[in-house]
């Protein structure tokens, strides 16, 4: 699964250090032509850096100036939209928060689409509802231009090639699942998955916790045993068990609870509409929207610890 799926700006650029140059193909090596990016956030930054570092010359855009700055001082050019993107560059990556902000960057009155040009690979990396990227992928068809809702993605075999060539560098396991909306779907149940897990470690470590067990003990006894999971052995949310991930920095960066509500919101829609029962999915969503509502919005979606002992009164 790909490595955004994996949380935070710090995984992302320790997964790069892993990756393969050998991936990188001769073909990549031969055209660094542009490539255009939207969205500088927690993930795109450190997304954008890597496609620099391996050459590529980038055109950038973000609402929000400021987040351009540290790609620009390495490099990158900066334009004022999404439209002077398309228009400098015809491979372009997008990595925005949600549904609205990738219908506006597409199909807004500066969007991709306003200056597309035929023959243009548009990869969407944001996770969105899997009809949005069925919409996008329509209407950049009818532009000349190929979408896919990456890194886990759809669209034809050449394609996807050139859009793996490009999501390697910058850090992401790339696997190719079928028609667009594919990735999209894999990445909502990804995340229900991830939200459901983080929660239960959570829960298990401050029932330990409370019975006297020292958290790092705690945490090495069920890496060695069947409860093992990402969020105990990868991300741990318990401060102090493990460094380099946000439960060690106060949950700054990583993956924010109000993106892993808006996922769990978007699981439920996609629930419903399929007649499928996900009750520790809705579970799930109910209380990363509680802590939304408590001041979690923006910190790192392990933070499901900090909120569980605040609600015991800790
Ligand atoms: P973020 O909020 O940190 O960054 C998004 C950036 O997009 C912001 O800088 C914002 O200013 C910019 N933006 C919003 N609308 C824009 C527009 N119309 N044009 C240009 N820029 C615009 O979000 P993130 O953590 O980088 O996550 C991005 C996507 O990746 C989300 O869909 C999220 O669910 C998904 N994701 C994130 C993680 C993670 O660990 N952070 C993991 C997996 C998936």
């Amino acid at each position: 699964m790909a490595a955004v799926l994996r949380g935070s700006r710090l995984l992302v650029g320790r997964f790069c250090k892993h990756v393969d140059f050998a991936f990188v193909s001769e073909r990549s090596m031969a055209s660094k032509t542009p490539v255009g990016f939207i969205g500088l956030g927690n993930m795109g930054n450190p997304m954008a850096k890597n496609l620099l570092n391996h050459g590529y010359p980038v055109v950038a855009t973000d609402v929000f100036p400021e987040s351009c700055k540290e790609v620009q001082e390495l490099g990158a050019q900066i334009v004022d939209n999404p439209a002077e993107v398309a228009d400098k560059a015809d491979r372009i990556i997008t990595m925005l928060p949600s549904s609205p902000n990738v219908i506006d960057a597409y199909t807004g009155p500066n969007g991709i689409l306003k200056k597309i040009k035929k023959g243009s690979l548009l990869i969407d990396s944001s996770t969105i509802d899997p009809s949005v990227s069925k919409e996008m992928a329509a209407a950049a068809e009818k532009m000349g231009a190929v979408f896919m809702d990456a890194p886990v993605s759809g669209g034809a075999e050449e394609e996807f090639t050139a859009a793996k060539e490009l999501l390697t560098c910058m850090g992401a396991n790339v696997v190719y699942c079928g028609q667009v909306g594919t990735g999209q779907a894999a990445k909502i149940c990804n995340n229900m998955l991830l939200a459901i897990g983080m929660i239960g470690t959570s829960e298990t470590m401050n029932l330990g916790i409370r019975l006297g067990l020292d958290p790092k003990l705690l945490a090495k006894i069920l890496n060695m045993s069947s409860g093992r999971c990402w969020s105990s052995d990868t991300y741990n949310p318990v401060p102090g068990v493990m460094e380099g991930v946000p439960s060690g920095n106060n949950y700054q960066g990583g993956f924010g609870t109000q993106l892993m509500a808006k996922d769990l919101g978007l699981a439920q829609n996609t629930a419903t509409n399929t007649k499928t029962p996900v009750p520790l999915g809705s579970l799930a969503h109910q209380m990363y929207r509680m802590m939304c509502a408590r001041g979690y919005a923006n910190k790192d979606f392990s933070s499901v610890f900090q909120f569980l002992r605040e609600e015991e009164g800790q």
